[in-house]
């Protein structure tokens, strides 16, 4: 199993610092507002790795956080007049439910950084005795960034260009830096902002030091996977290679995974621009599966490009995966026995597909090709099974069916919703009807039929049967 480790900015064999598990930190939101459309693909994609390595019998312990202090919380609260809490709890909530929606699955731990001040207390104390960071006049404490030799090494930048750099960009309020370069582990409390008591002053974390310690709390010295936006690459999570190994000595993460931005109609999304959706704005519209099928229909190294036109045909094409789903438990209903050895040899030909999955999967999450080697079995399922299969070889393929679709998250065996007294009148109804036709009384017939719809129910008279589904 191949992934493309951003550190060394080439594909590296997947080999676990503990045989058969997996422990991945995935950097969460800050929880200021509706999650947006874009910050749903780092979730989808981390989802579906971790689906992968679960699929093939890793224990994986993955480990989000939810960034719940921060000046965009504060602000919120003080627009609406509520402490940041508030407003953090609020949106790690509404974050969640669409988590849900989209299918994510909750992750081992949700550390939330608040919760998490004296574990980062402890490691900005290591930092400043080992020397690494200091402490200016006002309780600031900064991280002496010259000290880390290794500083750019996963960003590829060079110290002096980024010194050049930040020169230009300077700020008021930072001459007490021993170096543009350093950057903030703790800083002192303003008036209405959260705080808490530290010895240096009271006060809250930066930013970078939430990962680094909720990190290191959950999953130990050395982890396997460290991921998320590729914004996060500089400084974030150069900031944070800086302090975990300073402060513990051995290397943060054996592999970085960062995907690549979505943009709206190909232009970057942004509120001023006009072109910012929630991902609540999209679930008004589509069901989630249809926005987790469009999310990993490109590899998530390339950018993926949002439009009402791509979403649309995603749908389409996730619908023709369900209406296999659906069409292999309609026959299930009324088969049964066990396979003919032209079925068996069948369920071979069938696995091939499987493997071809596997292989783009293997190949740094290629979720593009693994769609089409679904689809590819799709196919072969539709050309193959009809009222006369059996029960064991339908059951066969929609295992794997089930089982591939499901790595990627997607739902496609849908849960009908009616309930089942009214499935069963339904049933019943069908096969009246049918008793109706075959006796020519198409008048009743039509008037059952009429009846359904009345409440919503669709006939549809196939090859196979009389298939229903709700308006
Ligand atoms: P934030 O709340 O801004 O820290 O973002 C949470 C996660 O969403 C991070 O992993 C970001 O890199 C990621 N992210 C933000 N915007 C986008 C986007 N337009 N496309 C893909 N990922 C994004
Ligand atoms: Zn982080």
């Amino acid at each position: 199993m191949k992934l493309y480790n951003t550190m060394n900015k080439r594909k590296e064999t997947f080999e676990p610092v503990t045989p058969g598990e997996v422990k991945m930190y995935v950097c969460g939101p800050t929880v200021y507002n509706l999650i947006h459309i874009g910050n749903a693909r780092p979730m989808i994609v981390f989802d579906t790795v971790r689906r992968y390595f679960e699929y093939k019998g890793y224990k994986v312990n993955y480990v989000s956080n939810f960034t719940d202090v921060d000046d965009k919380i504060i602000n919120r609260a003080n627009e609406e007049g509520v402490d940041s809490e508030t407003i953090s709890e609020r949106y790690i909530e509404e974050c969640k439910k669409d988590m849900a929606a989209l299918n994510v699955k909750e992750a081992t731990t949700h550390p939330k950084a608040t919760e998490e001040i004296d574990g980062m207390i402890e490691m900005i104390g290591k930092l400043i005795d080992k020397g690494f960071a200091y402490v200016a006049k006002d309780g600031t404490v900064y991280y002496r960034t010259r000290k880390f030799k290794d500083y750019g090494k996963l960003s590829h930048k060079n110290l002096d260009d980024l010194q050049s750099g930040f020169r230009a960009l300077q700020v008021t309020g930072e001459e007490q830096k021993e170096d543009p370069l350093d950057f903030v582990l703790w800083k002192p409390k303003k008036e209405g902002e959260p705080s808490w008591p530290s010895p240096w002053c009271d006060g809250r974390p930066g930013w970078h030091i939430e990962c680094s310690v909720m990190s290191h709390h959950y999953l130990g010295d050395t982890i396997d996977i460290h991921a998320g936006g590729e914004d996060l690459v500089f400084p974030h999570h150069e900031n944070e290679i800086a302090q975990s190994e300073a402060a513990n000595g051995v290397p943060f993460a054996k592999y970085w995974m960062h995907n690549a931005f979505l943009n709206i109609d190909n232009v970057k999304m942004s509120k001023s621009a006009g072109n910012f959706f929630t991902v609540r704005d999209i679930l008004d519209q589509y069901d989630g599966q249809v926005i987790r099928y469009f999310m990993l229909s490109v590899h998530y190294r390339s950018p993926l490009n949002f439009s009402k036109d791509i979403v649309e045909s995603a749908k389409n094409a996730y619908e023709r995966i369900v209406t296999c789903a659906e069409n292999l438990n309609f026959l299930l209903k009324s088969a049964s026995g066990e396979m003919t050895p032209e079925e068996k040899q069948g369920t071979e030909e069938a696995e091939s597909f499987r493997a071809q999955f596997e292989k783009a999967m293997d190949d740094d999450f290629n979720t593009a090709d693994a769609i089409s080697a679904i689809f590819e079995l799709v196919k072969w399922i539709n050309s193959h099974v009809d009222e006369k299969s059996s029960a064991a070889f339908l059951q066969a393929l929609r295992k794997e069916l089930l089982e591939l679709t499901d790595v990627c998250g997607l739902i496609v065996e849908r849960t009908p919703d009616v309930d089942a007294d009214e499935s069963a009148y339904i049933e019943a109804q069908i096969a009246r009807r049918q008793e109706a036709r075959k006796n020519k009384d198409f008048a009743a017939a039509d008037a059952i039929r009429d009846e359904l719809l009345q409440k919503g129910i669709v006939l549809e008279d196939t090859r196979e049967g009389v298939k229903w589904h709700k308006e």
